[in-house]
């Protein structure tokens, strides 16, 4: 793709995150519809230049459980960089669980099953091209109109991080216990952080700070996370003790205790999904009908 200025065409706003803003985008040529996702960054063309060389290796992913990377281009002024991505029309699944919400349900099982198949099945992928992802967390899962589940965000240029000089960038309430106090980052962390968006979408709520407790600021909410104990989902509640002892091993604290996302696939829980056949084609219909 011939990717610049003149060539995107960027229509309407679908999000704005601590990195930047995305777009939903046409590719003039071919008519292609994309997602842009546009970052202010130090205008240094040293550094556009290892940014560009980081980011090429995306274009080498491919998988179904993976957002499809365009490419790159910079504004006239060099301020900004432009990523383009695959489209995912079913939107995001923050927005979905809030939909959801919204209408006094839950999600079902299955479909909670088949998010943690593919989300794990992503997760395996990366690793085999020594990626870890390191911000799992339902915006960066993405639904498309087929019923995909997607991955996307997942970090693997130092040098834009670097650039993106913004306080707490990078910092997230998903992180890992052990991240968060400045420990090493191994592929137990995204299963983490994948336990924690589970529990989330199943409740319609960040799990933390628990029900009833009184809110709290950013650096405590943070220690809360590394002090008390791991959310959980309960049996009295509905949900099956194959998916409650699944989220329990994924909120393991201790890293060398968690499973990696390969042996997570493992898990009964996932067992019972793959045996199971889930229309999510039709599921994301329902959702936004
Ligand atoms: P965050 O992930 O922290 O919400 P982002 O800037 O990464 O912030 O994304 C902002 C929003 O844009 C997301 O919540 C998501 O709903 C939407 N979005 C991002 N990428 C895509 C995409 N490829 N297709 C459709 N929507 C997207
Ligand atoms: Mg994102």
């Amino acid at each position: 793709l011939d990717l610049r200025m003149e060539t995107v065409e960027l229509g309407n706003r679908l999000g704005e995150g601590s990195m930047g803003t995305v777009y939903k985008a046409r590719y003039r040529p071919t008519d292609m519809v994309m997602a842009v996702k546009t970052m202010t960054v130090d205008p240094d063309p040293a550094i556009h230049r290892q940014i560009i060389r980081e980011l090429s290796f995306l274009r080498t992913c491919q998988s179904d459980y993976i957002v499809s990377f365009y490419g790159t281009f910079f504004d006239e002024d060099q301020s900004s960089i432009a990523m383009c991505i695959e489209y995912c029309d079913g939107g995001s699944l923050d927005a979905i669980y809030k939909r959801i919400r919204d209408r006094q349900a839950r999600i079902g099982e299955g479909v909670l099953g088949k998010i943690a198949e593919s989300v794990l099945r992503g997760l395996v992928y990366l690793h085999d091209q020594k990626i870890i992802h390191r911000d799992v967390k339902p915006s960066n899962i993405l639904v498309s109109s087929k019923g995909q589940i997607k991955l996307c965000d997942f970090g693997v240029s130092g040098e834009l991080v670097d650039s993106i000089a913004q306080t707490f960038v990078g910092t997230s309430f998903y992180m890992a216990p052990e991240r968060i106090q400045g420990g090493g980052y191994a592929v137990q962390s995204d299963v983490w952080s994948l336990g924690l968006s589970i529990v989330e979408i199943a409740q319609n709520r960040f799990p933390f700070p628990p029900p009833g407790h009184p809110p709290l600021a950013f650096i405590e909410l943070v220690d809360y996370i590394v002090r008390m104990p791991e959310p959980e989902l309960h049996e009295s509640d509905g949900w099956s003790p194959e998916l409650c002892h699944f989220v329990a091993v994924c909120l393991t604290k201790e890293p060398s205790r968690r499973p990696s996302p390969k042996e997570m696939l493992l898990h009964p829980f996932i067992g019972r999904t793959m045996a199971a056949s889930i229309d999510l084609q039709r599921w994301i219909r329902e959702v936004w009908a």
